[in-house]
């Protein structure tokens, strides 16, 4: 698994890369700084790695709190922080639903009327822009998930050689392993 120091070399190279594609593809200045943007945010602060004490929460700062509870309910690399399109969307639903309950809280406190019909209103008439945003995030975080997954792959293939690489060498792996432990434990 590459270090943070590394995952964050490997977002800030890629950024010209994802940017110069988003803006190949659409023409537009906004949603090239949407999905560059997002894929800022997703590779340095909002990206798997949250599930653990990492520079992405670190990165947070007085507001890490938030990610207490995500880190308590989920085992680190599991398929919810690290899976493909679930992952970016479990962190944005959780994240939203905690900025929700700060929104009404706050409007409650300042007087302000709080509406969800706006909010959802608002979000449907931007949803190019949102969409932009949530692929910036998602690619950010898959940038991660794909050098942890291509980092331990080329770690089992310093190991084994190539054998390590197929996936009948990580069940006869693990199989030796409980087969060790089972006897260790007669013993
Ligand atoms: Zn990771």
């Amino acid at each position: 698994m590459p270090s943070g120091r590394t995952h964050d070399r490997i977002t800030l190279y890629a950024l010209p890369v994802v940017a110069g594609v988003a803006f190949w593809q659409t023409r537009s200045g906004n949603i090239t700084l949407l999905v560059a943007g997002g894929f800022l945010f997703g590779g340095l602060m909002f990206g798997p790695d949250l599930d653990i004490y990492s520079l992405q929460f670190q990165r947070w700062g007085f507001l890490r709190w938030i990610w207490l509870p995500y880190q308590k309910s989920l085992r680190h690399r599991s398929f919810l922080s690290h899976g493909p399109i679930i992952g970016t969307m479990l962190r944005v639903v959780y994240l939203g639903s905690i900025l929700a309950i700060l929104a009404v809280v706050g409007a409650k406190l300042a007087n302000i009327a709080f509406s969800w019909g706006d909010l959802g209103r608002s979000l449907f008439l931007y949803s190019g822009e949102v969409f932009a945003l949530f692929l910036g995030f998602e690619l950010g975080a898959m940038s991660h998930s794909l050098s942890d997954w291509g980092g331990s792959a080329y770690k089992r293939f310093q190991k084994q050689g190539v054998q390590g690489l197929l996936p009948s060498g990580k069940i006869k792996k693990r199989k030796v392993k409980s087969r060790s432990r089972r006897a260790t434990g007669k013993r």
